[in-house]
């Protein structure tokens, strides 16, 4: 029996150079696999070294935000989608971010660390440089900047926060403390942290976060968001029987969602269907695939 999550706040689409499809495709294809509810979370343009590879350049948002606005009236009625963004932190940047995120109105804002450095450690260009750089520089300093980023205020939601775990590229030791610090910090700034399965498809080869951060967050009270972070519109909702398993695992009972950046905790039974009911559609994918040939080899 699968249980399959009908909400997924972390989608992109054309408005960068790394993601494919238009953004009414993606509202079509949730549409089409009886999602309730989605969020669009497109990256914020870079305010430092635009670059329209990794995000919208400054004056495509308003088109951003006008369309997900006409969809949003387009779609009326059959689901409710809201206006995000996935915005970077670059530390001495705050103010320009701050004033770039206030000029439209986000229902969220998705708080990310892409960069170390000049490395673009989740940039497919950058994929070498995991052989030469050092876990026991990079993690401190990633945490480091988790850290900034939450304490910044700027952000609703921590996304991805161990996108540069990789299957061979951990932190040396089990960063219990790292770890406890981070959910101190985001109870503290009442943010939400998410569960992403796009760590499935990125080489760590399970979702994001790491289990432990998971429950060192749910242990602190702090909620939890849902998204696919597809960058093509077939990845709305990819591996979310997986998302779900490790929701019931750590003992999640509540999703987060988000309306003119004001969170409301919902009971998960509101986004969930069973297989055979409704609407089900059948997600089973590559990740989700191999997942099960690594935990659980003796499952038809
Ligand atoms: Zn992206
Ligand atoms: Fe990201
Ligand atoms: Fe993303
Ligand atoms: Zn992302």
């Amino acid at each position: 029996m699968y249980h399959l999550f009908m909400i997924d706040y972390h989608l992109h689409g054309n408005f960068c150079g790394h993601a494919e499809g238009e953004l009414e495709e993606y509202v079509l294809e949730a549409l089409g696999k009886g999602f309730v509810e989605i969020g669009f979370s497109d990256h914020l343009p870079k305010v430092v070294n635009p670059d329209p590879y990794h995000a919208m350049l400054e004056e495509r948002l308003p088109e951003y935000v006008a369309l997900v606005g006409h969809l949003q009236r387009k779609y009326a009625g059959k689901i409710t989608i809201r206006l995000g963004i996935e915005a970077d932190f670059f530390p001495g940047f705050e103010d320009r971010t701050r004033s770039l995120l206030a000029s439209m109105p986000f229902d969220y804002v998705l708080g990310s660390v892409h960069f170390l450095g000049d490395w673009h450690f989740t940039s497919k260009a950058h994929r070498d440089r995991y052989e030469t750089e050092d876990p026991g520089v990079a993690f401190p300093r990633h945490f480091e900047l988790l850290g900034s980023m939450i304490e910044s205020g700027l952000f609703d939601v921590l996304a991805h926060p161990d996108a540069l775990r990789k299957e061979r590229f951990v932190p040396p030791l089990p960063p219990e403390r790292e770890y406890a610090g981070i959910a101190a910090l985001l109870a503290a700034r009442g943010m939400a942290i998410e569960v992403n399965t796009a760590g499935l498809r990125r080489g760590a080869g399970s979702i994001y976060p790491d289990p432990a951060l998971l429950a060192a967050c749910h242990g602190a009270g702090v909620p939890v968001t849902l998204g696919s972070d597809a960058h093509a519109p077939v990845d709305v909702g990819r591996d979310f029987t997986l998302a779900f398993q490790l929701l019931e695992r750590t003992g999640v009972t509540e999703i987060a969602t988000y309306e003119g950046r004001r969170m409301t905790r919902r009971p998960i039974g509101e986004f969930r269907q069973v297989a055979g009911s409704g609407r089900f559609y059948d997600m089973l994918s590559g990740g989700e695939a191999l997942w099960r040939k690594q935990h659980e080899p003796n499952r038809p």
